[in-house]
């Protein structure tokens, strides 16, 4: 599988966000299709310091909150 190889590459990215954010998160939207296997998202943060997660299947982003 690939995730681990992503998880690796991403962290050397960035190491401040937990960039991979597999499985651990629901996608709002629940009609995505990651609600029937592992859901991926890919986390960014904002102007505000804010964490933004994007999901990976239906695009859909929404706020994440954290310290
Ligand atoms: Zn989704």
């Amino acid at each position: 599988m690939s995730e681990i190889k992503d998880f690796k590459v991403l962290k050397k990215i960035n190491l401040t966000l937990p960039h991979d954010i597999n499985g651990i998160i629901v996608c709002p939207n629940e009609r995505c299709v990651s609600h029937y296997c592992v859901s991926k998202f890919k986390s960014d943060i904002n102007r505000k310091n804010q964490i933004l997660v994007k999901c990976h299947y239906c695009e859909k982003q929404f706020m994440l909150n954290a310290k």
